[in-house]
């Protein structure tokens, strides 16, 4: 008899487990708790969708547990970027690689992703329920069962054109399961529905939780001159610093917002800047907007500077960097706009410049959930084994966000998904029930 499969959530990797399961003979329901499945796909990659990356998958992920990270890495070998193009030509989706091994669909619709994992899904017979809200797991070695409450709304006509005019009544059921797959993700964006439920179901089961932090996300800053710098963009090599020591540094486009930093170098360092502001560490970024000028370029660096002295320093300084980035350099060195650099003197022109290659701004926050594009944090990885299967409860799978593992930004944190749905979902279907 076919393995009976419910699968917790229609994101990215309950999708794919879905897909997967199916394929290998299960049967297979996904219980979505709004009203459509795979919101946050569409989301992705500003509408664009980079659904994975071609580059090596080494050092592009995160864990608390590196031991633990360490071994994932062979288990995603199994099923890599290479499988995740197969699987979706296989369904008809055509991919490009772009220069940096991101991997989009040609369209650059993210739409077509998720049109492609429901047709799916619809030719495989895998029922979706929306509205459907998992309460609780009854586990169980055997056959186990979800509590669910499915919302049902009223005004069918305004239900056909999506608009919703309010729960008129709640059915609560128990769905019995041989195997059962948690795919509720994390808590970033939680308008897509992953508002964090998926954590106190599994932390139910008496799995431990790793606390879930936002990554991918903006660093507020300290410092009132960031409301002045509001909106500009500028080439950079960041470094982040925590309790003073360097911890990782990232270039690329940086970009400044009247709270603080932004861009993908920022979103790049901000899992591991949201971690030690969680663990009470002092948290800075050191923002060099030098990075492409040489040490030893004398006009820049010295004796050449001089050679300036009938310009303001703002002038000079704007030769280098933004107008606004001069100005506020400026103000921080308490040099007044209209001075020259011939007043100012060669040494504080140069402590100004010296200031340009190493803007310290100290961070105090990251931005919220709703703000991130991942969580950090979940599951520990040493709670699942190598198919993802939980080591409690045998039949209990725990996949993507909701596990204690997040990747860079490029398409990596789509690949951890489609890599984890694939794995539990096949397992799911092969293993014989009440094994
Ligand atoms: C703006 C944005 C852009 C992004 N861009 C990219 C990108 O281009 N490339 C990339 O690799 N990654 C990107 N990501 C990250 C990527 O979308 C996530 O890593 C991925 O979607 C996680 O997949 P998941 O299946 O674990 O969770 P999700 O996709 O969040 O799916 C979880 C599902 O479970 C449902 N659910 C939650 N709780 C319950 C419950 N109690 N009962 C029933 N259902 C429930 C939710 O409604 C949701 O449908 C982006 C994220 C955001 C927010």
């Amino acid at each position: 008899m076919a393995n009976r499969v419910i699968v917790a959530g229609g994101g990215a990797s309950g999708l794919a487990a879905a897909i997967f399961a199916a394929e290998n003979g299960a049967k297979v329901t996904i219980l979505e708790h709004k009203d459509r499945v795979g919101k946050k796909l569409l989301m992705t990659g500003n509408g664009r969708c980079n659904l994975t990356n071609m580059s090596d998958i080494r050092g592009k992920f995160y864990s608390s547990d590196a031991d633990s990270l360490h071994k994932i890495y062979d288990t995603l070998v199994r099923f890599d970027a290479i499988k995740t193009r197969q699987f979706f030509k296989g369904l008809g989706l055509y991919t490009k690689e772009k220069r940096d091994g991101g991997v989009y669909p040609v369209s650059e619709q993210a739409a077509v992703v998720l049109d492609v994992l429901r047709s799916a899904c619809d030719r495989l017979g895998v029922r979706i329920r929306t509205d459907c809200e998992i309460t609780a797991i009854h586990p169980n070695q055997t056959e186990g069962a979800v509590s669910v409450t499915q919302s049902v709304y009223g005004d069918k006509e305004q239900n056909k054109r999506g608009r919703k005019s309010g729960v008129v009544s709640e059915k609560r059921e128990t769905i019995k399961y041989d195997r059962l797959i948690l795919a509720t993700g994390g808590k970033a964006a939680s308008v897509s529905g992953s508002d964090g439920s998926g954590y106190e179901l599994v932390k139910r089961l008496g799995h431990r939780m790793i606390e879930p932090l936002p990554a991918l996300v903006q660093l507020r800053c300290e410092g009132s001159f960031f409301k002045a710098l509001s909106g500009v963009r500028a080439q950079c090599r960041i470094r982040l610093l925590t309790d003073g020591r360097e911890m990782a540094s990232e270039e690329g486009e940086l970009q400044l917002t009247d709270y603080g930093i932004s861009g993908i170098p920022v979103f790049q360092l901000s899992r591991l800047a949201s971690r030690a502001l969680y663990d009470g560490k002092q948290c800075e970024a050191g923002i060099d907007f030098l990075p492409y000028i040489e040490d030893n370029d004398d006009q820049v660096f010295g004796k050449g500077i001089e050679m300036f002295s009938y310009k303001t320093v703002e002038e000079l300084l704007s030769g280098l960097v933004h107008k606004k980035i001069a100005a506020v350099v400026c103000r921080q060195n308490g040099i007044g706009l209209g001075a020259t650099v011939g007043q100012t003197g060669v040494e504080k022109v140069s402590d100004c410049i010296r200031m340009l290659t190493d803007f310290r701004v100290r961070i105090t926050a990251p931005n919220s959930f709703e703000n991130a594009q991942v969580c950090c944090g979940g599951v520990p990885l040493g709670e699942v084994n190598e198919n993802f299967a939980s080591r409690k409860f045998p039949n209990i799978y725990i996949i993507g966000e909701l596990l204690d593992c997040d990747g860079v930004c490029g398409g990596y944190n789509l690949q951890w998904a489609w890599a984890t749905g694939a794995i539990a979902g096949r397992d799911a279907a092969l293993q014989m029930s009440g094994q």
